[in-house]
């Protein structure tokens, strides 16, 4: 079916969380086409959720609960986190309290489940800038493209709201055999003028492992000193390891558009700081509202405090 049949119904536009939890949250309200790009790509670092108020707010079955989170498991078992002369480990199986799961896994299994539901899927192939062409079409478009694509878009007025509390430097390499493959390993170290750094080994796929250090406002790192400090901790890296660098700085944002029909949902709309709150919840959240609904309570979109520099650390586990 064309996109232009589909007259009055809603566009949900994204391929991640967002779009999925609108196609199964606004499915039995709304008629809904979901137009997502078969082949998006997700970072397989494992994140972490309130597993109750999740899904009690998306209404699954505890039976569709059970089957969900031994789909969407993460393939790295465990976390170990040695915070200056401390070490502890944990698993990254999910507990009664947290629902732990890979971000791509999830998405997929909320999509396959809307399809299922009714929700007409599109395979979208064109990154297009711009979604305001589908408003001729629909009474709404949800945008739930994400922070990227919306920062693209011509038609987006985007509003800092906050410096960001934490800075990474990192580097995707070639696994020496020594590093783990299923297992995340974060130091908590002090650098020479007693600000705290966070240094990570998180494997991602079969080959590679993601190395950085997390650091705060006044400090910084730069590849150089992240490959030598690997080095002091067991693993002489050399620069023909690696196979791509960056520098991130996650911002808290807001995001609207000039189009009243087109809706910004999740990090399209907001983008949340990771180490003080669960973005998904947030979503789910607006989601909620825009059904008709109460949105959550702060207290279940707020991470747990800490004095944590690094948003991968699931320190809930740690409490
Ligand atoms: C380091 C870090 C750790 C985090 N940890 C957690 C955590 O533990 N718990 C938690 O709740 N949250 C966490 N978050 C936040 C969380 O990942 C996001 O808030 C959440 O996944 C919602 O994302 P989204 O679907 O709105 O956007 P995205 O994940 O960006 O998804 C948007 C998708 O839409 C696709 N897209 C773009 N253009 C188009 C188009 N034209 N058509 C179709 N698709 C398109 C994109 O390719 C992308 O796949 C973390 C974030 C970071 C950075």
């Amino acid at each position: 079916m064309e996109i232009a049949e589909l007259r009055s119904c809603k566009l949900i536009v994204g391929s991640g969380l967002t779009a999925g939890l609108a196609a199964n949250l606004l499915c039995d309200v709304h008629e809904l086409s979901l137009s997502f790009l078969p082949f998006a790509k997700f970072s397989s670092m494992p994140e972490i959720l309130p597993r109750r108020a999740f899904f009690d707010a998306l209404e699954l079955s505890r039976a569709e609960e059970a089957a969900v989170i031994s789909k969407v498991s993460t393939s790295a078992r465990e976390v170990v986190w040695n915070d200056g002369n401390v070490s502890a480990q944990r698993s990254l199986e999910s507990t009664d309290d947290f629902f732990i799961y890979d971000k791509g896994l999830l998405a997929s299994w909320l999509l396959d489940r809307a399809i299922q539901r009714g929700v007409h899927a599109i395979k979208s192939h064109a990154q297009s800038s711009t979604i305001q062409e589908e408003c001729k079409n629909f009474d709404a478009v949800l945008d739930c493209r994400g922070a990227g694509a919306v920062a693209k878009d011509p038609g987006y007025t985007i509003r800092q709201e906050t410096l960001s509390s934490t800075y990474c430097t990192y580097a995707i390499i070639k696994r020496p055999k020594s590093m783990s493959n299923d297992h995340l390993v974060f130091w908590s170290v002090l650098n020479e003028y007693g600000l705290q750094r966070t240094f990570f080994a998180m494997p991602c796929g079969t080959e590679l492992t993601s190395v950085g250090g997390s650091y705060c406002e006044g400090d910084q790192l730069d590849i150089t000193a992240l490959l030598d400090m690997m080095c002091s901790l067991g693993y002489p890296l050399t620069p023909s390891d690696v196979k791509l660098t960056a520098n991130v700085a996650p911002h808290r944002f807001s995001c609207s558009h000039s189009h009243p029909k087109i809706i910004p949902l999740g990090d399209a709309a907001r983008s949340t700081c990771p180490l003080t709150e669960y973005g998904v919840m947030s979503a789910l959240s607006q989601l909620l509202q825009l059904r008709g609904d109460n949105g959550l309570l702060p207290s279940v979109i707020r991470r747990p405090a800490s004095s944590q520099i690094d948003p991968h650390i699931p320190v809930e586990l740690f409490l």
